[in-house]
């Protein structure tokens, strides 16, 4: 389904976070530049800039029966590329540890506010990090981002995961030297396990998905680097040019930082879209309900059983929440065959990989452009007779670390389900 909401632009606007902090953490993730291109080697030809290509989109528009003179033009936000980590959790994650690791230096006096943060790679710093432990809950993406910058810069790195993770997201992270824990439970499990160990230890950080501005506002940077790309490829954003956004949802926090980043931007003209898969449309549920209590998928029957493992969340972030309540124009909802279908088409007409969860904003531009409900909301805004001028981006999330043998599940998925769906 798509829903809409009706609260969008009546909800009132919290008071914290604010514009303001969103320039703080970009300003963060530039002085830390030399700092990441001495960490990463990857990082070290593009001057450890931490960003993404916007790509075009044509061939799949067109493999859609679509056209950018009356839908306006498709464009891929490819997150899924982002160096190091390889998804979006670089954004949020990085920011996180280094403003810990900022916070650290200058209390221990390694370091003066205006210095180069450079320093914070030379042996002193890593001496004291070294006394620190910084640790997180995850099944995947956010537990790579977090452990990975974590280790590099000598924390001591603790991942709290499920059992059921991925075999090789687990190899990686110890091949870094970052110490794996695993649980017999569920996300919910390792999140709440990792909580208890920092709760009792004032040497220990903990990244909270759920809860953290820090993370939050990482995300919100990347709208300004969207800005400078639309600008740079001639895309305007005005009433005459609206901007549509595609956002794939989990606890809220990656497209919820983005969404208020792009707000803060261009207001009015852009619409942000959450995608959620129909099992774990936790987003959906909590602002539906409009109820200031957490409300859960299990609270309406349904299961948070889903391939998209980095959008299995049952529970929405209560930082988020409230923000999107304000800001976000609709969710749209995708079964898991839809991902599998999508990432395959992605694949055999952009030649780009994703992995299941990445996937869930293609639907995107067709729920706007097609259905009934996407038709009201343009009706609503007056914006009917200006999609040809509309740009609709697809954030893409994760999949540039995936092995290409998964890729090629996933992609054998896709098949399967295709041919099915075409008897
Ligand atoms: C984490 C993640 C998301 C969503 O981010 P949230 O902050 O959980 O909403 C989307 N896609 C991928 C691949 C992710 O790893």
């Amino acid at each position: 389904m798509l829903w809409l909401n009706d609260q969008a632009g009546v909800a009132p606007m919290p008071p914290r976070p604010q514009a303001a902090d969103i320039e703080s953490a970009r300003t963060r993730l530039q002085r830390c530049q030399g700092l990441l291109a001495r960490l990463f080697p990857d990082l070290s030809a593009c001057g450890g800039v931490i960003a993404s290509p916007l790509l075009p989109l044509a061939k799949l528009q067109q493999a859609q029966g679509g056209d950018a003179a009356r839908e306006g033009a498709w464009l891929l936000k490819a997150d899924h590329a982002l160096p190091v980590a390889g998804s979006i959790k670089a954004r949020g994650g990085f920011h996180e540890v280094l403003a810990l690791a900022e916070e650290l230096a200058l209390r221990h006096g390694l370091l003066d506010a205006a210095g180069d943060r450079a320093a914070l790679a030379e042996p002193a710093a890593r001496a004291c990090f070294s006394q620190y432990t910084v640790m997180v809950g995850s099944t995947g993406n956010l537990g790579m981002s977090i452990g990975l910058i974590a280790a590099a810069l000598g924390f001591r790195a603790v991942v709290h995961m499920s059992v059921e993770a991925k075999a090789w997201k687990k190899d990686r992270l110890r091949r870094h030297g970052v110490q794996v824990i695993e649980h017999a439970g569920d996300y919910a499990q390792a999140v709440a396990a990792g909580r208890a160990a920092a709760a009792a230890d004032p040497a220990t950080h903990f990244v909270d998905d759920e809860q953290s501005l820090a993370l939050f506002l990482g995300y919100a940077a990347a709208a300004r680097e969207l800005a400078e790309q639309l600008r740079a490829a001639g895309r305007a954003v005005d009433a005459e040019r609206p901007l549509f956004v595609y956002l794939p949802c989990g606890v809220g926090g990656a497209p919820g930082g983005i969404a208020f980043g792009l707000k803060a931007l261009y207001g009015e003209h852009v619409h942000c879209f959450f995608a959620e898969p129909a099992a774990s449309p936790c987003m959906l549920v909590q602002l539906a309900t409009g109820a200031a209590a957490p409300v859960s998928v299990y609270d309406i029957g349904l299961d948070n059983r889903t391939e998209a493992d980095g959008l299995a969340v049952g529970l929405a972030s209560p930082l988020a929440s409230p923000l999107m309540a304000r800001l976000l124009s609709g969710v749209f909802t995708v079964e898991d065959a839809q991902l599998f279908t999508g990432l395959l088409q992605l694949f055999e007409t952009e030649g780009i990989a994703l992995e299941p969860s990445a996937a869930a904003g293609l639907p995107g531009p067709d729920w706007i452009c097609r259905s009934a409900a996407g038709r009201a909301y343009l009706d609503l805004h007056g914006l009917a007779g200006r999609l040809g001028s509309a740009t609709h981006v697809i954030w893409s999330t994760g999949g540039s670390l995936v092995p290409e043998a998964e890729h090629e599940r996933f992609r054998a998925e896709g098949r399967r389900l295709r041919d099915r769906q075409a008897q």
